[in-house]
């Protein structure tokens, strides 16, 4: 292990406790496509102060990092990541005063999602079902069935690449289709707030259940993926564009394009980062050989490639 490494290994280790610092973990245990080689380095911040004081020494150390959530916009190559992934998924704190919930950034959204009903809140039912952390779904600006985590954002605290803590509010987030000024700017997420309108409980709970109907009746929810691959291209939609193509179901070695959803590409049985990305390159040249569209990952491919020995 490289100086710089074991450096920083020593600060964190100041920070977290030993249990919260992890070397060489499989990704692929930590994201919902169930893909993905190690990471040297994992550590897991439970409050602020671990949190911000961990971010500063990575900083300080220079050792590339990665924040990750629940991992479930991601395509972990098969090498794995270098350097530091700081798993937030223990630092997930909501509280809600009046009508404003406050979460931190490894909050479940469906948790955030049940505990605004649970305070007869609404704004957050379009959320019940998405796999991700409130965090994750600020950074791409997450949305579905007609709501968007823009909606309800009051304000949003990061720390910048040189360790500064800034507060975003709303008009400021340059909220974009599955885009933000976190995402532009590589902002970390530490937390928000929610402006959330009080509503009638019972109504909120069938909303959130009329969702949860329909996604699990169009979704592959049984199957590893990580949602839709695609980006929604201007004025079509690329389940049906696929389908239209006769690839329902369409099997690459391991990986599969869903019966279900031809939106979704899954992980058929232990397929690797490679094998589902030969098949995303096979979709795209046939939907841009027949319709001239040419389709843009949702999905954010990251680490290396497995090197040969
Ligand atoms: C079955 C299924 C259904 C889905 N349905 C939807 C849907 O309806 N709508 C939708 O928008 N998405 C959907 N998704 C995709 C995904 O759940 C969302 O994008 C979610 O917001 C990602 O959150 P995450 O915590 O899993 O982030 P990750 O996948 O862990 O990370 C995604 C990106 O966010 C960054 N990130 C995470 N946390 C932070 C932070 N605190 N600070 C800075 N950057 C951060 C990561 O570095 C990475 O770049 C679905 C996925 C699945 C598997």
């Amino acid at each position: 292990m490289d100086n710089s490494y074991k450096e920083l290994l020593l600060e964190l280790g100041k920070v977290l406790k030993s249990e919260n610092i992890k070397l060489n973990e499989e990704m692929k245990n930590y994201t919902t496509f169930k893909v993905g080689g190690p990471c040297d380095i994992m550590i897991f911040p439970t409050n602020e102060e671990e949190f911000i004081n961990s971010i500063k020494e990575i900083l300080k150390s220079k050792v590339p990092y990665f924040i990750l959530g629940l991992g479930s916009n991601l395509l972990v190559k098969d090498g794995g990541i270098r350097g530091v992934v700081v798993n937030i998924t223990k630092f997930n704190e909501i509280k809600v005063k009046g009508n404003v919930l406050k979460a931190k950034c490894g909050a479940k959204l469906k948790d955030v999602s049940n505990i605004a009903y649970e305070n007869s809140l609404e704004g957050m039912c379009f959320a019940c079902g998405i796999p991700g952390t409130i965090g994750g779904a600020i950074t791409m600006n997450a949305g579905a069935y007609g709501g968007e985590i823009s909606e309800v954002i009051k304000s949003v605290r990061v720390i910048d690449k040189e360790g500064n803590v800034l507060t975003i509010n709303k008009d400021e987030m340059e909220f974009g289709y599955r885009s933000t000024i976190v995402m532009k700017k590589g902002y970390m997420v530490i937390d928000c707030e929610l402006q959330l309108e009080f509503g009638d409980k019972e109504k909120i709970k069938e909303k959130i259940d009329d969702l949860t109907l329909k996604r699990e009746t169009k979704q592959p929810l049984e199957c590893a993926s990580a949602g839709s691959t695609f980006k929604r291209p201007e004025g079509y939609f690329v389940g049906k564009l696929i389908e239209d193509l006769g690839l329902r179901g369409y099997t690459h070695k391991n990986a599969m394009i869903s019966e279900k959803h031809c939106g979704f590409v899954i992980n058929k049985s232990n397929a690797t980062a490679e094998e589902i990305l030969e098949l995303i390159d096979i979709i795209k040249k046939k939907v841009y050989d027949k319709f001239k569209v040419q389709l843009e990952l949702e999905v954010r491919v990251i680490g290396e490639d497995k090197r040969e020995i």
